[in-house]
């Protein structure tokens, strides 16, 4: 049993990592709870073979993320930041690999572009808004599935307003980036904050007020003590956790739908690839959303794919799938590595929700941050746990 605790935080994802730097730069003692075996949620590099990594979650950063390039300098990180080499995307379709303004009817394009003047987001799916402005067909055939790859889960029902944001750049900053040991560089960096301590294997299952305080009970019967809670999990598990304590936010929480992405990453060397230099492949109707490589970060000996894939598929399926598209033998896989998460699926109406939770908040001792409130993108969580940080550091006495 932990006392003296200021901030107990919930899940070690960028979101909780974000909101647990705020706190503790600000002097107050911070436990983040975490049920994986290691911090960072959705960042996970995997480093392996030796000398190599590569992305099994998040992998690119931008110079317009300024909230997060705040704690990036706060951190000293900037030494660590390697700028993402430009590399293509490419289509796979019936096997093989296509350019994607291949793929895009010109005509339809032309006719359908003039949308673009008079056509609003607010309200409108995703699908509905670029459908008009790209054309019903090329959305289908070219559009849909790029957003799926972004996404890694169909677009369509998405609300258009809360995607592509316009956020500043910042000159000094290249445009995309990631860290020598890739994006997990950040949040172990964050983990190992003075003031932060971070317990991994914690997974916590209940929650109950006491004394002014919160009680959290870690799976195998430990339990925390803290004056205050954020949490930062999966919107359902957050919905569960909060069930008795805060019903209103926790159902407000258990309208928001999640979906589970499976991903595969394997290394092979170079030699035996013979896929030209690619950023990623973006499917039609596969088994997987998306694949993501290491091409943007060149390595002279190795080369990565990480398969993006829909849940259902047993580990063996999904390497021959792999095996199929990459033209690599089994044999020829230095590593394979997996890992399991799950992004919100949003649709109209969620602004409602996160309102609705936002109206409980107040006053409850309860602070809330994740991918579900400005969107999913890394500077929203990055946003969202500044804004919970800065509530909590202003209502705790
Ligand atoms: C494949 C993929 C690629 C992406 N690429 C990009 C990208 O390039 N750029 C970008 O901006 N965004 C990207 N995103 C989106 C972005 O990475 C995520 O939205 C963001 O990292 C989510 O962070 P989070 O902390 O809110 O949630 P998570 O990372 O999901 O963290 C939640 C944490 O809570 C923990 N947890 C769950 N239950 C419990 C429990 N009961 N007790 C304790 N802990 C628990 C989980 O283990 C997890 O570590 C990508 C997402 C995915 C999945």
């Amino acid at each position: 049993m932990s006392d003296n605790l200021d901030v107990v935080v919930l899940g070690a994802g960028i979101s909780g990592l974000c909101l647990a730097h705020h706190v503790a730069r600000a002097g107050r003692k911070v436990l983040v709870l975490e049920s994986a075996a290691q911090p960072g949620g959705c960042f996970r590099s995997e480093r392996q073979p030796a000398d190599f990594w590569f992305e099994m979650g998040a992998h690119t950063l931008y110079n317009s993320y300024g909230s997060l390039l705040s704690i990036i300098d706060e951190l000293g990180l900037r030494d660590r930041m390697l700028t993402r080499q430009k590399a293509p995307f490419r289509m796979l379709v019936d096997g093989k690999l296509r350019s994607i303004p291949w793929r895009l009817s010109l005509p339809e394009l032309f006719a359908s572009a003039w949308h673009a003047f008079s056509e609003r987001k607010q309200g409108r799916t995703v699908a509905d808004y670029y459908g008009r402005l790209v054309g019903r067909r090329n959305w289908k055939r070219v559009v849909a599935p790029l957003f799926a790859t972004v996404f890694s889960q169909p677009a369509d029902k998405f609300p258009a307003e809360m995607l592509f944001k316009k956020r500043t750049r910042r000159k000094d900053i290249p445009r995309s980036y990631t860290f020598a040991g890739g994006v997990q560089t950040l949040t172990d960096r964050i983990a190992a904050e003075p003031g932060i301590t971070v317990r991994t294997n914690a997974q916590v299952h209940a929650l109950a007020r006491e004394d002014g305080g919160f009680v959290v009970e870690i799976a195998g019967g430990d339990r925390v003590v803290a004056r205050r809670l954020a949490l930062a999990l999966p919107a359902p598990v957050a919905a569960n956790l909060l069930a008795s304590l805060a019903p209103e936010i926790a159902t407000a929480l258990s309208s928001i739908q999640t979906a589970k992405i499976e991903s595969v990453g394997v290394v092979a060397e170079a030699r035996h690839v013979h896929l030209p230099r690619l950023a990623g492949i973006v499917p039609v109707d596969d088994t997987f959303f998306s694949v993501v490589t290491r091409d943007v970060v060149p390595d002279e000996r190795l080369r990565a794919f990480t398969f993006h894939f829909r849940a259902g598929l047993t580990l063996d399926h999904r390497i021959d799938r792999i095996c199929a598209v990459t033209g690599l033998g089994r044999d020829q896989l230095d590593c394979v590595a997996t890992h399991s998460t799950s992004l919100p699926s949003l649709s109209l109406g969620h602004a409602g929700i996160a309102k609705e939770i936002d109206r409980h908040l107040p006053a409850s001792g309860i602070y809330i941050t994740g991918n579900y409130f400005g969107g999913l993108a890394i500077e929203d969580c990055s946003l969202r746990s500044a804004k919970e940080a800065a509530r909590l550091l202003a209502e705790a006495v």
